[in-house]
C-alpha cells in the first residue's frame, strides 16, 4: 500500500515549505480554485446572449496569469513591507499551476496555456471520453467540495482553530452531499437543461469554497504539522 506513505511524504514536503512561509499554503489552496472562477464570465455572457467561445480555460488558465499574479502580489508585499503577501502570490501561482496540470490530465479538454498568445494544449486530442464520464464529472465537483470541506472541519477540530465556524461549515458540507446525491441522477436524466441548474449551484459552491477558505485561513495555515507559528492557539 503506497498511498499512506505517499500522503505522509507529500505532507512532510509541503509542511517544510509552508512552515517558513506565512500565507503560502493559503494561496496554494485558493490558487487551485481560482482558475475556474472564469465560469462567472461564461455565465454572464450566456445570460447576455453573447458568444462564450474562448472564455473558459483561457485567461485564468495561462502561464502568463501565473506570472502576473506573482508579480502583482510581490509588488503589494513590497508596498506594504509584508513578506506574507509575496508568499500568498507564490502560493497562488503554484495553485494555479496545479489546477492547470490537473485540467490537462483529467478533463479531456484543451487549455489555452499561453493566453493571449494562443498555445492551446490538449493531451487527449485523439481520445473521446465516453459521454457518461463527461456527464459524471459535473456532479463529482460537489463530491470533491464535500471532501474538501470535510477535511477543513477535521483539521479545524484537530488544531482547535476556527471552532466558531464549524457549525456553518457542517451545513455547507451536508449541502454538498445532498446536491451530489440529487444531481448525479439528474445529470443523466435531464440532459442540457441540467447544465443551467447545475451551473448556478456550481458557481455558488466554488464561491463558498473561496470564502470559507479565507474565513478558515487559520486552519489552513495550521495544517502543515511542522508549522512553527500557530497564531490562534499561541495567542490565547
Ligand atoms: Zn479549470
Amino acid at each position: 500500500m503506497a498511498q499512506a506513505g505517499l500522503h505522509a511524504l507529500s505532507g512532510v514536503a509541503v509542511g517544510k515549505v509552508v512552515s517558513r512561509r506565512e500565507w503560502f499554503f493559503l494561496g496554494l489552496i485558493l490558487g487551485t480554485v481560482f482558475p475556474d472562477l472564469d465560469n462567472y464570465v461564461v455565465a454572464a455572457a450566456t445570460i447576455a446572449k453573447l458568444d462564450t467561445h474562448g472564455l473558459h480555460r483561457t485567461f485564468t488558465h495561462s502561464l502568463f496569469t501565473i506570472l502576473a499574479v506573482m508579480v502583482i502580489f510581490f509588488l503589494i508585499s513590497r508596498m506594504l513591507q509584508q513578506p506574507r503577501w509575496a508568499n500568498l502570490g507564490l502560493g497562488l501561482g503554484a495553485g494555479i499551476g496545479m489546477h492547470i496540470a490537473l485540467d490537462l490530465l483529467i478533463w479531456f479538454n484543451s487549455v489555452e496555456l499561453l493566453w493571449p498568445l494562443g498555445g492551446w494544449v490538449n493531451l487527449w486530442e485523439d481520445i473521446q471520453p465516453p459521454a457518461w464520464f463527461a456527464t459524471l464529472l459535473q456532479p463529482l465537483e460537489l463530491l470533491f467540495l464535500a471532501l474538501y470541506f470535510g477535511w477543513l472541519g477535521k483539521t479545524a477540530r484537530n488544531y482547535g482553530t476556527n471552532l466558531d465556524f464549524l457549525g456553518t461549515l457542517r451545513v455547507w458540507t451536508i449541502l454538498m452531499v445532498v446536491f451530489l446525491l440529487v444531481f448525479t441522477p439528474l445529470a443523466f436524466i435531464m440532459g442540457q437543461r441540467f447544465l443551467i441548474i447545475f451551473g448556478v449551484v456550481y458557481l455558488i459552491s466554488i464561491t463558498a469554497a473561496v470564502v470559507i477558505t479565507v474565513r478558515m485561513r487559520q486552519t489552513v495555515e495550521a495544517w502543515p504539522p511542522e508549522q512553527s507559528v500557530q497564531p490562534a492557539t499561541l495567542a490565547k
